[in-house]
């Protein structure tokens, strides 16, 4: 496979640089053909402005949805994220690599995701009309690829278990997985996390090296998280809501999205 694997972190000598190369390793070693979009390293713009569409006239109004638009259709988006977009075509599968931070990914890789996930290439895709919501969950560009999140949390695995009280990491990280990854039309795997890393010794790291080997490993056989498809017939049109007679109705939230709910 080829993968690309965008990293977040602006220390080369921190835990999450040795995990990326645990991961990239472990890749190579399977034949995988892997590429590293360092964003910290490269300098990333984060920011979404007026320079991200140079066709832009300086007096038109910034409309950055229909800019964005406008811009990937005319292929006339900024070199740098035209070199992404070509990665994410290029990539049959994306791995996502942050410590969290503030229960979300650092600013620089959301800037990543606003700038490069274009209007037209992954949200405003496909038939929108009274039958059909566009292409998206389960359906858009990245259909057919696969993408998972390596994430590192200061946190205890308790303080985000059901009960705990950050909340549940998979609600927590449900807008990147659901929202981010299965919106365009990734298969998303469930995510590899590492807790209480604050406090991580060296007697730690492999034992987690290896629960990521792993991972790598099983990266093309995982079963992805099974979020139901917006057009396999779930959802009513337009109104977006799964269908009354679906899904536990003690059921409310993220919970409610994936096809294990129903009852
Ligand atoms: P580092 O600081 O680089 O290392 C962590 C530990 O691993 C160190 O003790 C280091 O010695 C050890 N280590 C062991 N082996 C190695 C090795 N081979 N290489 C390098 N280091 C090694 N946590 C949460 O749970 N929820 C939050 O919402 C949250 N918000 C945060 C917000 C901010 C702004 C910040 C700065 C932190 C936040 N944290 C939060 C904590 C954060 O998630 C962790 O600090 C981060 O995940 C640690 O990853 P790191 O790569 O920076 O680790």
């Amino acid at each position: 496979m080829k993968i690309l694997l965008v990293f977040a972190h602006p220390e080369s000598r921190s835990l999450n640089a040795a995990l990326r190369d645990v991961a990239i390793t472990e890749l190579e070693a399977q034949g995988h053909e892997v590429r590293v979009t360092d964003l910290y390293a490269q300098g990333w713009k984060s920011a979404v402005d007026r320079t991200d569409f140079p066709v832009l006239a300086s007096d038109t109004r910034l409309i950055p949805a229909t800019a964005s638009k406008k811009s990937f259709e005319a292929d006339a988006l900024t070199e740098d994220v035209k070199a992404e977009i070509a990665k994410l075509i290029w990539a049959d599968a994306l791995i996502l690599q942050f410590p969290l931070w503030w229960f979300a990914m650092p600013a620089i890789l959301k800037g990543w995701v606003d700038r490069v996930f274009a209007y037209g290439f992954a949200y405003g895709v496909g038939e929108h009309s009274d039958k059909r919501w566009g292409d998206r969950y389960g359906d858009g560009t990245l259909v057919g690829k696969r993408a998972m999140l390596i994430v590192t949390a200061g946190g205890w695995k308790e303080h985000y278990a059901p009960r705990g009280v950050n909340g549940e990491i998979d609600d927590l990280l449900f807008p990147i997985n659901h929202g981010i990854l299965y919106y365009p039309g990734y298969d998303v795997l469930p995510p590899f996390v590492i807790y209480s890393v604050d406090r991580f010794g060296e007697a730690d790291f492999e034992p987690a090296a290896q629960r990521l080997r792993e991972r790598m490993r099983t990266l093309a056989t995982t079963q992805p998280i099974p979020y139901r498809r917006q057009n396999g017939g779930d959802y009513l049109i337009p109104s977006m809501n799964l269908r009354p007679d679906l899904g536990d109705q003690n059921t409310t939230g993220f919970k409610l999205h994936l096809s294990g709910s129903k009852s």
